[in-house]
């Protein structure tokens, strides 16, 4: 199944359209996505028999982030062996996590503004939405609490996030919009290799990430075991699992994003992303 966020309102994307959830369960789940969320278990049981008729065109640009509301949104940093090296980081032992504030979230199109006196730069990453909650999750259980899969952009500010003796991850991650999912939420069982899945992003065209998510240092499972041995995962909690190498700081000599730019983050199976950047006095 693919879950989309359609102007606020959770539809499945079917038939080369859009089911709206609730008008097609007769009002039983929806019509928002947090609610889809808490009710995990039913609404995949009723989704996997439901008629799905009579889908709706529509524009993806009015696609918003598929968990819009998490209680919790998580983040793991220096996942991919490559990136710890480009980052001049030894590759972690334990999983390394910061936050990203659910106010910079946006949806899989449209602009974002760049801080003027900043470095901007990307992370595309697999996003991971929590189905069923819970605590303590051993990893050989950890998929049965995915709700799905989507792409992420984890936008960071680098001067920022440099700054100060202790880095500061969470605040220079967070600015408006630098928290784009999308396009829509897929179920594992739609993917034949949830594990293994080609990752990449490209700027203004070309590639400058290109990886498979089979080279993530601590996969979903691990992740879903370690994050749930210290806290309580919620239903619609969503996890950035962390970038590979690409990112411009690591380019020689590094890029940022400049007004003008656009930005595209993929992963196979899942789907696509595109971004505008504008200057931050052109924020809307
Ligand atoms: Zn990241």
């Amino acid at each position: 199944m693919r879950l989309g966020n359609l102007s606020g309102r959770a539809v499945i994307i079917a038939g080369g359209g859009a089911v709206d959830v609730h008008h097609a369960s007769g009002g039983r789940f929806g019509p928002h996505l947090p609610g889809i969320y808490r009710q995990w278990p039913e609404f995949s049981m009723w989704a996997s028999t439901a008629s799905l008729n009579d889908p709706a065109s529509f524009d993806e640009k009015d696609l918003e982030a598929p968990s819009p509301l998490p209680r919790q949104v998580f983040a793991v940093g220096l996942n991919y062996r490559d990136h710890a090296a480009e980052s001049g980081q030894p590759v972690p032992e334990n999983l390394t996590v910061f936050t990203k504030f659910a106010s910079s979230f946006t949806g899989p199109h449209g602009v974002v503004a760049v801080p003027k006196s900043g470095n901007t730069d990307w992370e595309v990453e697999l996003v991971i939405i929590v189905g069923a909650g819970g605590r303590d999750i051993p990893a050989s259980n950890a998929w049965d609490h995915v709700a799905g899969l989507t792409v992420g952009q984890d936008l960071s500010e680098r001067i920022m996030q440099q700054m100060g003796s202790v880095p500061q991850f969470s605040l220079a991650k967070s600015f408006a919009g630098f928290s784009p999912t999308g396009p829509w939420l897929v179920t594992p069982n739609e993917l034949s290799t949830p594990d293994d899945l080609e990752i990449g992003a490209l700027l203004n065209g070309s590639v400058v990430q290109l990886s498979r998510t089979s080279e993530l240092i601590f996969p979903v499972s691990e992740i879903i075991a370690g994050l749930s041995k210290v806290v309580q995962l919620y239903p619609g909690d969503v996890i950035f699992t962390g970038t590979p190498a690409g990112v411009g700081f690591g380019l020689k000599p590094p890029v940022f994003l400049r007004p003008g730019d656009e930005l595209e983050s993929y992963i196979e199976g899942i789907g696509r992303m595109k971004h505008a950047f504008v200057g931050e006095s052109s924020r809307r």
